[in-house]
């Protein structure tokens, strides 16, 4: 019998109000892992009750600061020392390297201990507005119920950048993670019940985006919503919070140019793009997508790039020696697949990948590594994500063209540039229009660094101090003495 996973309302397990559930799929073997439950408007209206109701009471607004600190480190350890089973959950849910997720449930509990430690730093401040006998002061408050809308690609680490701080500064949560990955942002809720969370804290209803997604974002007792996802389904929700004038944190898709110049290391540059794309399967959300390599090293780094993307180990994402495993669901696999076809029917040229890997036993949804060139900026495999392994590689000459070329996208995620010349470095730090530049080096991230999505790309910021002002509101006051 197929196990059945139940929301996490209000500190218990409860079964969703109509009955219904859906199943979860193992992206490698295509084996159904567990039924989750089907929430709908019913349930997301209990889970934020139950948050509203935990938001007043004195077992959470009655902690002090430092206390509620304190409960974040406590589940920082247990999620460190539940870091190997997360791994193997997460990787059996969303078909990414066992190896790569043990790496990233290793890096988890880091943001628990960094959020902990901010969580009674959170301070107002004495403004000299008047010199009349009148103090004015400034405090930061919660906010309330936060909603938490993630993706399947990084369940637990996409959640855990919301909810820390959310969490550290005094809000109660209500999470929807996404119907391919329940399994381990339940667990997590579970680890935080033990951690010694009060019920109501942290919420979890699992389902479908428009069936509980959608009354999460609209239910009138939610204060602020933080989602990640694409850019259509973050449009829909940035228009809902508008007109109810909630807050909202928007993380979203990206076409980051990963950018090769004459002067650079091109052994290291190569390893960087095919980091920077193939890593996940290009199921990223920085992925380097849009590679632009100098003329003079284009041809050297197309050939080490096609020669690594088809020696790439692809296979079982829980064996050791597997370097790519399957994208995580058929839709996905299509979509990939649609978009090189639409792009060699456009002229594109397939110098790797460009199908499924031939000799595979598992049955799964698995596409090679693939590398185009022949692309320019009007194609839609370059201007559209296509969240897989595909990389667009096109020449440049001139530092103004790639920097024109490079700008040339809706979405304004990351930007990677590789060269020897720290003017340029610098130069381009300044004129690429991303919100994350890496010189030398590509994915570098931490939960002390602020990240945040330009145009299409997002609003807000996560990580850092920076991202407490998201779950906080401030309040002046004016006390005549
Ligand atoms: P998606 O937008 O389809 O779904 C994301 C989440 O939103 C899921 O939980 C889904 O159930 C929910 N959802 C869907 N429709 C909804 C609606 N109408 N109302 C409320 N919720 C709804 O995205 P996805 O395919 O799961 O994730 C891939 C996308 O996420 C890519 O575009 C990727 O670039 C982006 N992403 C961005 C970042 C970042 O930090 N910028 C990180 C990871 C992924």
């Amino acid at each position: 019998m197929t196990e059945r996973l139940q929301h996490f309302i209000g500190g218990a397990h409860v079964a969703p109000v109509d009955g219904e559930y859906f199943a979860s799929t193992n992206p490698a073997t295509l084996d159904v892992l567990y039924e989750a439950a089907r929430g709908t408007a019913a349930d997301v209206d209990r889970a934020v009750t139950a948050a509203r109701t935990a938001f007043e009471s004195p077992a959470w607004a009655g902690l002090t600061a430092t206390r509620r600190g304190h409960l974040l480190r406590r589940l920082a350890d247990l999620v460190g020392e539940h870091a190997d089973e997360l791994a193997l959950l997460e990787s059996l849910d969303n078909g990414k390297l066992l190896r790569e997720m043990r790496g990233q449930m290793r890096t988890l509990p880091e943001y628990f201990y960094y959020y902990a430690g901010l969580a009674d730093k959170v301070q107002g401040a004495q403004i000299p507005a008047s010199n009349l006998a009148i103090l004015n002061y400034t405090q930061r408050e919660p906010l309330g119920v936060v909603g938490a809308i993630t993706p399947w690609n990084s369940p637990l680490t996409l959640t855990t950048s919301k909810i820390a701080p959310a969490l550290a500064a005094g809000n109660t949560v209500v999470i929807k993670p996404s119907e391919y990955t329940s399994r381990t942002v339940l667990r997590l809720a579970e680890l935080a019940a033990e951690a010694g969370f009060p019920d109501g804290v942290i919420n979890v209803v699992t389902g479908l985006g428009v069936e509980a997604g959608a009354p999460l974002v609209s239910h009138p007792a939610l204060a602020k919503i933080s989602f990640t996802g694409s850019t259509a389904t973050g449009s829909r929700i940035a228009s809902e919070a508008a007109a109810r004038f909630i807050g909202c944190t928007l993380e979203l898709g990206g076409k980051s140019p990963n950018i090769v110049f004459d002067d650079a290391d091109v052994s290291n540059a190569a390893m960087g793009v095919i980091a920077g794309i193939y890593a996940a399967g290009g199921q990223t959300c920085i992925a380097g997508s849009r590679v632009f390599a100098h003329k003079a090293v284009y041809d050297e780094l197309l050939e080490r790039v096609t020669e690594r993307a088809r020696s790439i180990t692809i296979g079982d994402p829980l064996a050791d020696e597997t370097e790519l495993g399957p994208l995580a669901f058929a839709d996905q696999l299509d979509k990939v697949d649609s978009y090189v076809q639409l792009g060699a029917s456009e002229g594109a040229r397939v110098h790797a990948g460009g199908g499924r890997p031939d000799g595979l036993e598992l049955p799964g949804y698995f596409y090679s590594p693939t590398v185009l060139t022949d692309v320019h900026n009007d194609m839609r495999v370059v201007r559209e994500e296509i969240f897989g392994p595909v990389a667009a590689i096109m020449p440049f000459e001139h530092e103004d063209e790639l920097v024109a070329l490079a700008n040339d996208t809706e979405y304004g995620l990351a930007a990677g540039v590789w060269t020897q010349n720290l003017a340029r470095a610098h130069r381009l730090a300044r004129r690429l229009d991303a919100g994350t530049i890496w010189v030398n080096t590509y994915r570098a991230m931490s939960p002390m660094s602020p990240r945040q999505g330009f145009k299409s790309s997002g609003v807000g910021i996560e990580h850092g101090i920076e991202s407490m002002q998201e779950y906080t509101r401030l309040k002046s006051v004016w006390i005549n003495t």
